[in-house]
C-alpha cells in the first residue's frame, strides 16, 4: 500500500542517530529528505554566497536566521520531488519555524503527518558526537560547539514537541539501541497512525 500523502519531521537531539533513521525512513516511503543542516553545509564546502553567510555561525553552533532558513525550507519544498510528501531533518527548530512552516504548508492545504521524536539521554548524545568528531571532523563537533548546540536543542527545539504534541501527531522513540531496532520502532509508530511505506509493506 502507498500512502497519499507522508510528510515527516524527525526531531531529536544532536547524536541521537536522526541523519541516519530520517534517511532509511525517507528511503522506504520514497520521498526525499530535506535537512537544513546538509543544505548549509554543501553550501559552505561549495563556498556559496549563502556558505559564506551561514559558516560562521554554524561553526560556532549558534543558530542561522529564521528568515534565511524559512526561505532556505520553501524553496525545497517548493520543488517537484516534495510534492506529496518530504522528511524534515532539523528544521524547524523553535517556535517561530513552527510558525511559518504552518504558514507554508497552511497556503497549500497540507500539514505534517507526523513527528517523530528520538529520545536519548545527553550523556549518550555526547558521547555519540564525540566520535562522530572523529570520523568526520565536522567544524561544528568541537566541545564548545557541541555543547551550545544541546543547550539551544534542550531550551529552542524541545519546546516545539510541546505544540505538535496538543496535535497529536508526536511518535516518541526510544532513541537507544541498534540502528535496526529504532528504525523498527519508527515504522511500528508510523504504521499505528495508518501510515505505510510500499518498501516497508
Ligand atoms: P544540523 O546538522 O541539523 O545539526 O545543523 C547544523 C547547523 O546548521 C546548526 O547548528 C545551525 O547552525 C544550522 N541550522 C540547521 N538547521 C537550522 C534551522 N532550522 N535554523 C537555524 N539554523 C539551522
Amino acid at each position: 500500500m502507498t500512502t497519499a500523502s507522508a510528510r515527516f519531521l524527525i526531531v531529536g537531539p544532536q547524536g541521537s542517530g536522526k541523519g541516519t533513521q530520517g534517511v532509511r525512513i525517507a528511503e522506504a516511503f520514497g520521498i526525499p529528505v530535506v535537512s537544513t543542516g546538509d543544505i548549509f553545509r554543501a553550501n559552505i564546502k561549495n563556498g556559496t554566497e549563502l556558505g559564506k553567510k551561514v559558516q560562521e555561525i554554524t561553526a560556532r553552533g549558534d543558530l542561522v536566521s529564521d528568515e534565511l532558513t524559512g526561505d532556505l525550507v520553501r524553496d525545497r519544498l517548493s520543488e517537484d520531488d516534495a510534492a506529496s510528501g518530504f522528511l524534515l531533518d532539523g528544521y524547524p527548530r523553535n517556535r517561530a519555524q513552527v510558525g511559518h512552516l504552518d504558514e507554508f504548508l497552511g497556503d497549500r492545504d497540507e500539514a505534517l503527518d507526523a513527528v517523530i521524536e528520538l529520545a536519548v539521554p545527553r550523556e549518550e548524545s555526547i558521547e555519540r558526537i564525540a566520535l562522530r568528531a572523529q570520523q568526520q571532523g565536522r567544524e561544528d563537533d568541537t566541545p564548545e560547539a557541541i555543547a551550545k548546540r544541546l543547550d539551544i536543542y534542550e531550551r529552542e527545539t524541545a519546546p516545539i514537541l510541546e505544540v505538535y504534541g496538543v496535535r497529536g501527531i508526536v511518535d516518541t522513540i526510544d532513541g537507544v539501541g541498534s540502528l535496526d531496532e529504532i528504525t523498527e520502532r519508527i515504522f511500528a509508530a508510523l504504521a499505528a497512525r495508518g501510515l505505510t511505506a510500499t518498501a516497508n509493506a
